[in-house]
């Protein structure tokens, strides 16, 4: 059998977007980018949507980049979204693809509320607006409608959108009931997969809520958390080394690369996991997707 070369240092960039949610490139441009980009292990984790995968899969290996099968799914939990990165599994599952269905259905309904919101504060056609920005009708979503007020010079960027309009208690934010942390558990578990806590320190949990997220997390099968990633400061990211070793997590790492233009971080710039963490792609080492040339 095929020795893996990867090891805790490995360039891993396991958490990024594309056209098929809410990033702007095609799966096949992000897989050169991470290419050029020294890349060693990569995944495409589009938003609660698998129906990238098989193009970010064959763009990688045909460039012979390794590749494993991802996706963000969001989820309620204690009064606030989650993302919850699912790794490694069987992008064909049926239960799988049809609870992310279920996932991404109250999406259209929601933007058409969130246009009314906006509406009420003198933003008109919104949901007109942010379409444009859209590339797969189902994945409406925040991010495209704050693309669309940036363009229309409502706000001179992304996050002053967040900041005025899209977050709790502003206009265009409308309360969403996405999949619950039991079902997203085993939908990636049951397809073969691994499940991982996206960007941890963006939550605003108090520390009874985050013990109540990561124990229930590690009861339905979570082995992973990311520890550096796009939006963690240093600081965060030391402050999660020590929350894995506490639960005994094992680390992933992911730029949550979006744009070009709007991600501060890009694929595969990420700093290093520290020397005391095992990471997920050990656990994932059979699920790798690798190149012909490197299983010889
Ligand atoms: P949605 O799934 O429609 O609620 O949109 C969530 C997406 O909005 C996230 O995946 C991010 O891409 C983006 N997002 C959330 N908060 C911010 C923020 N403060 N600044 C920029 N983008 C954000
Ligand atoms: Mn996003
Ligand atoms: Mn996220
Ligand atoms: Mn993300």
């Amino acid at each position: 059998m095929n020795t893996t070369s990867l090891n805790l240092l490995s360039n891993a960039d396991l958490h990024c977007h594309s056209k098929v949610s809410d990033g702007t490139l095609e799966p096949e441009a992000l897989a050169a980018r991470a290419k050029a980009n020294g890349v060693e292990l990569w995944a495409l984790t589009d938003h609660d949507e698998v129906g990238g995968q098989q193009r970010a899969m064959d763009a990688a290996l045909a460039l012979g980049l390794p590749y494993l099968t991802g996706v963000e799914v969001s989820v309620s939990f204690a009064g606030q979204v989650v993302h919850i990165v699912g790794l490694g599994f069987d992008h064909r599952n049926e239960a799988l693809v049809a609870g992310l269905r279920d996932t991404r259905g109250g999406r259209e309904q929601r933007a058409r509320e969130m246009s009314a919101g906006l509406a009420q504060v003198g933003i008109r056609d919104a949901y007109e607006g942010a379409l444009k920005y859209v590339g797969n009708p189902e994945l409406i979503s925040r991010t495209h409608f704050a693309r669309f007020l940036v363009e229309a010079g409502h706000c001179g960027d992304i996050s002053e959108v967040f900041r005025r309009y899209l977050t709790e208690g502003k206009p265009g934010y409308v309360e969403h009931r996405w999949a619950r942390l039991s079902d997203a558990m085993r939908w990636i578990l049951e397809a073969g997969g691994q499940a991982v806590i996206a960007h941890p320190a963006r939550y605003s949990f108090t520390p009874t809520e985050e013990y109540a997220l990561i124990t229930e997390f590690i009861n339905h099968g979570g082995r992973g958390i990311e520890v550096v990633t796009g939006s963690h400061s240093d600081a965060d990211a030391a402050k999660y080394t020590e929350t894995a070793l506490e639960f005994g997590l094992l680390a992933s790492r992911g730029s949550d690369f979006h744009s070009p233009e709007e991600s501060r971080t890009d694929l595969g710039q990420l700093k290093d996991l520290s020397g005391r963490l095992s990471p997920i792609w050990q656990l994932l080492d059979t699920r790798i997707h690798r190149p012909a040339a490197s299983t010889q």
